[in-house]
């Protein structure tokens, strides 16, 4: 059976939202792909709509939320799942360019798990990562010591951009003004404003941030108070990617050039907003945790608009591995 039917068969035995994926179908004509359930190779996908991966285009991918340190129920072994991810990364098919942690690397911020957090990256076989801190890597000392390690080349409090293959990265941190929702702040606005003015109007952008720059549900602090100005930035790009962490699962919406999309966590779950009385870790059937623990496999296709955004959860649905 070829890893399309099994997708398929995946979708017609397991009640994966049907809509959803015709939806993730749908858009592939635009070039933007969603992978609802994941484990869809990219360059199946890429080929659905005729089009062929060319040596300009290339593909990273997003890790989120390792909350290295938690050992709780809902995930004893964090470290493990940390492992399962990179072991993700190191078979897909097509070679990422580079990493994107998008923060809570961390539980406590404490030097002996981010000595563990470096320990299991460094057997990915890209080495490249681009990281921006959560409101867990911050607290005790201000972000201090993620700073020291992981704020080389940045500015301000941990923000940074780059470019590469013609494409235009931005990385936010808007923990460290954490009041119920997240916080950009003026200093970093300044900066992003500053920083977008010499980059062209068809630039694709890609902005990562831990907490959602869109309103996912602010009753539990899920969204960023100052976002819609970072927005406004944005505004007159044809193009713009925006990346977080922080809710523990996968989300998505569009809204006229910006696409959002919140990435799974390798550590634990969280409820779906408004479903339990508070946000926190979740605990599922331990044979489940690996189909709610992923990474995210970020695809970009030189001269098409977006880019294609794929799920990668540890293990398929059904509890079958999918590579
Ligand atoms: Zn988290
Ligand atoms: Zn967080």
């Amino acid at each position: 059976m070829s890893k399309n039917d099994l997708v398929k068969k995946e979708h017609e035995s397991d009640g994966i939202d049907r809509r959803g994926f015709l939806k993730c179908m749908q858009w592939a004509g635009t070039g933007i792909i969603w992978s609802v359930s994941g484990g869809v190779p990219v360059s199946q996908l890429l080929a659905a709509d005729g089009k062929k991966m060319r040596a300009e285009d290339f593909a990273f991918v997003q890790i989120s939320d390792s909350h290295i340190g938690f050992n709780k129920a809902a995930n004893p072994d964090v470290v493990g799942t940390l492992q399962a991810a990179v072991a993700k990364i190191n078979a897909l098919e097509r070679a990422p360019d580079f990493l994107i942690h998008t923060g809570d690397l961390t539980h406590l911020a404490k030097a002996n798990e981010f000595d563990d957090l470096s320990e299991v990256l460094k057997t990915s076989r890209q080495q490249q990562v681009f990281y921006v801190p959560g409101e867990h890597d911050v607290t005790g000392d201000d972000g201090k010591r993620y700073l020291d390690r992981f704020g080389k080349g940045t500015s301000g409090k941990g923000w940074h951009s780059f470019n590469h293959k013609g494409v235009h990265f931005v990385g936010l941190n808007n923990v460290v003004q954490l009041e119920g929702l997240g916080k950009i702040g003026q200093e970093q606005l300044d900066w992003l404003r500053k920083d977008l003015g010499p980059v062209s109007a068809s630039t694709p952008i890609v902005v990562f941030a831990h907490i959602p720059l869109w309103s996912v549900y602010p009753e539990w602090g899920w969204g960023t108070a100052d976002s819609e100005q970072a927005l406004a930035l944005l505004k007159r790009f044809g193009s713009v990617t925006v990346l977080n962490g922080h809710i523990h699962q996968v989300m998505q919406k569009v809204e006229g050039n910006v696409t959002f999309h919140t990435a799974m966590s390798t550590a634990f779950p969280q409820p779906a907003p408004g479903s339990a009385p508070a946000a926190g870790p979740m605990k599922v059937p331990a044979e489940r945790l690996r189909e709610v623990l992923g990474v995210c496999d970020v695809n970009f296709a030189a001269g098409r608009h977006g880019l294609a955004v794929v799920d990668e959860p540890l293990a398929a649905a059904g509890g079958k591995g999918n590579g």
